[in-house]
Parts: C-alpha cells; sequence; structure tokens
C-alpha cells in the first residue's frame, strides 16, 4: 500500500520459500539487521528519528518473519530481542536490578485473544481465565525511580533493559515526581517504574519555541520527552514540562498488596501520578475498554498509542515469567497508526468558491488512524515554504480522530534528485486568468472573479443579492438552476435571459406569471448606483462601505478600472491587499468582457455627487502616513485625512505635503528628512483632527 521507500530485498510478503536461497535470505536477513540498527541508535540514542514508527515497525515484522521462517539463519547480532540500545556514554551506566524489558503487542481483536490463550497455556485448570487489568500506554520513555527509606535516591532509563543512564538530576526537576514519601519511610528500597512524558500542549509550546529560535523541533513528545531527560544540564530539564506517571512496583512491594490494580491505587495513594485503569474479565471487556479509549484519546492531555493488558494477580505475572524482551504476562495493544509515511507524488492547485487557491497533495493512498487517505491539503503557498514540500517527496501524514489530515513532516534527505521547487501558478487553473498573492496574504486568489467557473455560482448569487443588484424574485436556488441548465455562465447573462423564457417556463414549478416576475425585475434592475454595481461585482476585499468609498473617489467607473494601485490606495479604507486585488480584477480581460456586456445590456447609474474638497482644510495637500500610531489604526489616521480634504499617498516624494510618523517609522521618514517633508507627529496630528 505505502510506496516501497525501502529496497524491494525489504518486501518479506513476495518472498517465495522454495526458490529462495539461504544466501539470498541471509543478505536479506543483513541488510533489515542493518537497518533496524541504524534506525534504533537514531531513536533510542540521539532521541531523533529518521523514519516514521509505523515505518519502522514494518521493518521489523520483515525481519520477524524472515527469522521465523528460517531459523536456522537468525544471525547472531539480530535485534530483535533487543530491548531499546546501548545507554548514552555522557552519563553515568547503572546495571538494572531487575532487567527493564519491553512489551508484545497486538494491533486486533483476534490477536488479542490468541496473547490471552496463550496465557492461558501456562496456566493450570484453576488459575483458567485469569482477571486482567488494562492501562493506557503512555508515549514517552521508560526510567525506574528508586527510593531509600522514602528518599529519592536515583533516576535511571531503561537504556538497554539491563544497563540504563544515571538521570538522578534530571528527574528531580520533573514537578510531580515525588522526592519524599513518608508512607514508604519503613522501606528500605522501593522501586518505581513509570513513563515520562511530555503532556501534548507543552510538545507543541516546546516545538513552537524551537521553530522560532531556528532550532530542530522534535518529530514526537516521546522524543521530546527522551532527548529533554536526557540533558547534561539538568536546567534544561527543568524548563521542559515533564511529567512521570508510575505503573509499576518492582522492589519493596508491600505484602498486602496481591493485584496490579491495587498496586497502582496504593502508588497514587502515596503521591504518584497514574493514569486510568480498569479490571476486565475476558478479552470482549478489554476490546470494549480499547475501543472506549480509542474514542476519548483525543481529550486527553498526552499521547497514547494504545493501551497495556495485564494479568492482574502479581503472582500469576511471577509464575509466567518473560521471554526474552517481553513479560509473557502483558501485552500491549496498539491503535492503529496516525502518523504514516507516504509519497506526495503531485501538488494540485484546487480554486474555491471565493476564488482562493489552494495546494492539495495527492498521495500515493495510504492507511492513517484506520482510514485511508490520498490527498492532504496544503493550505497555502506560504505552507508550502514553511514544510519546504515538493511534489515527489516522502511525507509523513497525521490524521487524528476526525481531524483532516495533515503533513507534519517532509522527509528532505529521501528527496529524489530532480524535484523541484513548486512555484504559485501564474493563472488560474480552471479559467486561466491572473493569479495574485497580495502581500501581507497568505492566500493567493484568481482574478477572474466574474468569468472563472469555479466562482461563478458565488459570482452570480451576490450579483443578484439585496444590496448589489437587487433582482427582487431571482433567488438564488433558481439562479443556480438555470446556471445548472447552462442558461447563465456570468452574471451578463442574467441580462439575456428575456431570450430564454420557453426553457424557464419549461422548468418544474416556475410558470409562465413566475418568468414573466423574473424578467421585469431583472429589466428593474439596470437602474443602479455606480456603488451597488462596483459592490455587485463581488472583488475580494470591496465591501459595500468601500464599494460607497470608490464610486465617491473615482466618480465614475472608466476612471476606477484605469486606477492604479497609488490611485486606488487614496481610497478612504482602502488598504494595500484591496488596491491590489482590485487592481487586478480589472485587468483581467475576462472581467473586463463581462463588465462591457453588462453595459452594453443596458446597465447604468446615475452621475455620482462627488463631495468637494475645495475649502476643507487640507485640501490639495498630499499626506503620508509611516509607523504604528498610539490611538488609532493607519487606515483611521487616513480616513480623518481625507475627511480633511488631503489626499494620502503611500510614497514619499517632493510634491509630499506632509509625513505623519508614528512608532518604528523606518525608511520614509529618513526619505522625508532627507527631501525637507514636514514630519508630523501623532499628537500634531490629533490636535489638527481635533482630537
Ligand atoms: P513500546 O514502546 O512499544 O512498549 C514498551 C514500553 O511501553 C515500555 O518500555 C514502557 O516504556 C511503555 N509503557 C507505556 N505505558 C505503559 C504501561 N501502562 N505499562 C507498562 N509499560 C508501559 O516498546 P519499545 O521497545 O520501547 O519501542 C518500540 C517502539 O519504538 C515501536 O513503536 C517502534 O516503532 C518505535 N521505534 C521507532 C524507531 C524509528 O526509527 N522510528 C526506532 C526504534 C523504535
Amino acid at each position: 500500500m505505502t510506496d516501497p521507500i525501502l529496497p524491494p530485498l525489504f518486501d518479506h510478503t513476495s518472498s517465495n520459500k522454495s526458490l529462495a536461497n539461504d544466501e539470498s535470505i541471509v543478505a536479506q536477513m543483513r541488510t533489515l539487521i542493518d537497518n533496524l540498527k541504524t534506525h534504533n541508535y537514531a531513536y533510542y540514542v540521539l532521541d531523533n528519528p529518521i523514519l516514521e514508527d509505523s515505518e519502522y515497525d514494518q521493518l521489523r515484522l520483515s525481519l520477524l518473519e524472515l527469522e521465523e521462517a528460517y531459523p536456522d539463519l537468525v544471525q547472531p547480532d539480530s535485534p530483535i530481542n533487543q530491548v531499546g540500545d546501548v545507554p548514552l556514554s555522557a552519563f553515568t551506566q547503572v546495571q538494572h536490578d531487575i532487567p527493564m524489558l519491553s512489551l508484545g503487542n497486538v494491533f486486533e481483536y483476534d490477536d488479542l485473544r490468541e496473547f490471552m490463550r496463550r496465557v492461558n497455556d501456562r496456566l493450570s485448570d484453576a488459575q483458567q481465565n485469569p482477571e486482567y487489568e488494562v492501562e493506557l500506554k503512555l508515549d514517552g520513555l521508560a526510567v525506574s525511580v528508586k527510593y531509600e527509606h522514602g528518599k529519592f535516591v536515583q533516576a535511571v532509563t531503561r537504556g538497554d533493559g539491563r544497563v540504563g543512564e544515571d538521570i538522578t538530576q534530571n528527574a528531580k526537576t520533573i514537578r510531580n515526581l515525588p522526592l519524599w514519601i513518608a508512607a514508604a519511610s519503613d522501606i528500605p528500597l522501593l522501586e518505581v517504574r513509570g513513563e515520562v512524558l511530555i503532556p501534548k500542549a507543552g510538545f507543541e509550546r516546546l516545538n513552537r519555541l524551537a521553530e522560532e529560535n531556528g532550532d530542530k523541533t522534535f518529530a514526537n513528545p516521546r522524543n521530546a520527552a527522551a532527548g529533554s531527560l536526557r540533558q547534561l544540564d539538568p536546567s534544561v530539564a527543568a524548563s521542559r514540562p515533564l511529567a512521570f506517571y508510575a505503573y509499576s512496583i518492582n522492589q519493596g512491594l508491600p505484602e498486602n498488596i496481591k493485584t496490579q490494580s491495587a498496586a497502582l491505587t496504593w502508588l497514587k495513594n502515596i503521591g504518584f501520578t497514574v493514569s486510568a485503569v480498569a479490571v476486565v474479565e475476558n478479552p470482549r471487556a478489554a476490546q470494549a475498554y480499547y475501543e472506549s479509549v480509542i474514542e476519548t484519546r483525543d481529550d486527553l492531555p498526552f499521547e497514547i498509542d494504545g493501551t497495556v493488558i495485564k494479568v492482574n494477580n502479581l503472582a500469576l505475572q511471577q509464575q509466567l515469567g518473560f521471554l526474552s524482551r517481553e513479560p509473557r504476562w502483558a501485552t500491549a495493544y496498539k491503535f492503529p497508526a496516525q502518523t504514516v509515511m507516504t509519497r506526495l507524488h503531485t501538488i494540485e492547485w484546487q480554486v474555491g468558491r471565493t476564488g482562493q487557491l489552494t495546494p492539495v497533495g495527492k498521495l500515493n493512498p495510504v492507511k492513517v488512524g484506520g482510514v485511508t487517505v490520498s490527498n492532504v491539503t496544503l493550505h497555502n503557498f506560504g505552507e508550502i515554504q514553511r514544510l519546504d514540500v515538493r511534489a515527489g517527496d516522502m511525507v509523513s501524514v497525521h490524521r487524528a480522530g476526525d481531524v483532516i489530515p495533515k503533513v507534519t513532516r517532509v522527509w528532505h534527505e529521501q528527496r529524489p534528485e530532480d524535484s523541484e521547487p513548486v512555484t504559485l501558478p501564474s493563472t488560474c487553473p480552471i479559467c486561466d486568468s491572473p493569479v495574485v498573492l497580495p502581500e501581507e496574504e497568505a492566500l493567493a486568489r484568481c482574478t477572474g472573479g466574474l468569468f472563472c467557473p469555479a466562482q461563478q455560482q458565488e459570482a452570480l448569487i451576490h450579483f443578484v443579492s439585496r444590496r448589489a443588484m437587487d433582482i427582487d424574485g431571482l433567488g438564488a436556488s433558481w439562479l443556480i438552476s438555470f446556471f445548472n441548465h447552462g442558461l447563465v455562465k456570468t452574471v451578463a447573462d442574467i441580462y439575456q435571459l428575456h431570450q430564454h423564457t420557453d426553457e424557464m417556463v419549461n422548468f418544474e414549478k416556475l410558470g409562465e406569471k413566475s418568468v414573466q416576475n423574473i424578467i421585469s425585475a431583472i429589466e428593474v434592475s439596470k437602474h443602479t448606483t455606480l456603488a451597488r454595481f462596483i459592490y455587485a461585482l463581488g472583488i475580494r476585499g470591496v465591501g459595500e462601505g468601500t464599494a460607497r468609498n470608490l464610486a465617491q473617489q473615482f466618480g465614475d467607473l472608466d476612471s476606477l478600472m484605469a486606477a492604479d494601485i497609488d490611485a486606488l490606495l487614496q481610497t478612504p479604507d482602502v488598504g494595500a491587499i484591496t488596491a491590489e486585488l482590485a487592481y487586478e480584477f480589472f485587468r483581467a480581460p475576462h472581467n473586463i468582457e463581462v463588465i462591457t456586456a453588462l453595459r452594453e445590456a443596458g446597465v447604468h447609474w446615475d452621475k455620482v455627487e462627488q463631495l468637494a474638497s475645495e475649502g476643507l482644510p487640507l485640501d490639495g495637500q498630499t499626506w503620508v502616513i509611516t509607523g504604528a500610531l498610539d490611538s488609532m489604526a493607519r487606515d483611521e489616521a487616513k480616513a480623518k485625512l481625507q475627511a480633511l480634504g488631503a489626499k494620502v499617498s503611500g510614497s514619499i516624494s517632493a510634491k509630499t505635503t506632509a509625513l505623519l510618523a508614528g512608532d518604528k517609522a523606518g525608511s520614509k521618514l529618513t526619505k522625508a528628512e532627507k527631501l525637507g517633508v514636514k514630519i508630523v507627529g501623532e499628537e500634531e496630528f490629533l490636535a489638527l483632527v481635533g482630537e
């Protein structure tokens, strides 16, 4: 299902036993072993995996299957039975009194039943079908903590299971780890094991901070917890939101405690944090609990990757004992992977109903969180740049609960050599109109507003609406129906509907009278105002108020259509983004065609009464605004100056009358000083506008 990111050698599914010779099997095993060793080191020692867990698990499974099929060929250094990896030499190494093992795992109900069957096989008739205790499988790293007569003395990582790293100083900074336990003061040695983790919120904060500082981000909370705990400087660990969740007593168990669930209750009572537990009688109940945890896992403050099912009776645990790498009395029941790697083979640009261009990554289909995913939104061009993703890249896709899948990582080290950086299309993939990406805006937009098929329905509905052309009687549903029957495509076609009355009458429930009403409403709408017409065009960022201001500013449509960006910027409440969008809108040939067709069909308006600026105090003056003002936004200041008759321009020249300079004024201030332009501070400005 996933893209073959590994050489064909790894494809265990195609292994053909009878044909395979020993040499080729050993070669396959060796390649897998070398790969697994590399990944174990990156993951356990460097806390910096170079592959998602799901892919690592596939590699491990490939080796396991080969070893099961060819037990005679198992290599002496096979990591299959290995726990973790060698401890970091920077820390003092400590031998565990009792080995710290891993857990076996199951992924499906049948495997869980099989696990319980194997447990039964090892128990006497009287002991059959024991009670199980189910815990959350916390996604952190295992740590053993020791107390002598109640006093915390040592914390050690799991390491390779036999020897771990002494991280006592760092563990002392974990806020919820008790350093003194009065209730254990008469226990000479208490060893508790548990998971150190970083809650989701803390993990996100940590990665945000790392991103801001240009540091490397952590792949997941588990690596973040491991990396934080294994810092040589305890003050770094102290700054990380680490937490310890206890899950077993390995030495110093009080005699009256006979079950795992009682052990956890005791740990809780003496001051440890423990996670939720349930006691179940049979596999069905364990399954029900597992399913209920899946439902609620997104609400938990920390990541879990499954449940852990343990024989509850501690004496039975002892009796069942251990396999080389895992206990026989417990197993992890893992959730389907929420983050999976696959290849993103192309990036397509989709045009939304409002003209925004959204890049969509087309994936080699892959199962994530139990659902097959083949598309993933990349949101906008900025996100493509942030991720530095290209067509052909291997990516990690994450899907949690009902949340839409997203790309969480791009594996740049696996990038194909011939890949090209993504560029923003210069024209709309649907209508070929120019695309703009206004500065300060994340979204690229198609400028073919009136013409672009992807935007036409939206444009039509907006055009006839009450505050626009107000075509009473031509409701959105009829309009869409006409659109779907091919009677109207652009808004100009509305004024040709009178040629299609026969077809309209034939539509269900639309009698002759209704058709006549629609046609006359269309006729009436031809007489409008320039402001309504501008608003009806549906230019992004041009609401009713801005449309009124544009009508006032330019007085007629031709001047508005001819205006350059600086001229548009003179209009009250038009900022840089709207100016650019309006400018591009009137440059798109298709939009001009539609506007011409509307005028030819008879759409017209009365002459605009422009308010004279003559006699106003700042008439004839040109102002420029720069920097941040304390008392108001720049747009507001601009409107106030314009109300007094001034023009407000975006750039300084010798013709500029004055520069209103707020805080952090930059190059414009320097230029004004150079040209000897008058500089006005905020206070003087407020006095001028009477505030
Ligand atoms: P594991 O994490 O799957 O399970 C064993 C561990 O579960 C224990 O050591 C303990 O730390 C933890 N645990 C959490 N909650 C527990 C609870 N309530 N009771 C008991 N134990 C609990 O096993 P592992 O051997 O630590 O690591 C295997 C995992 O690491 C796999 O998911 C594998 O994909 C991943 N891995 C990934 C890479 C990579 O390159 N991406 C490399 C190596 C390992």
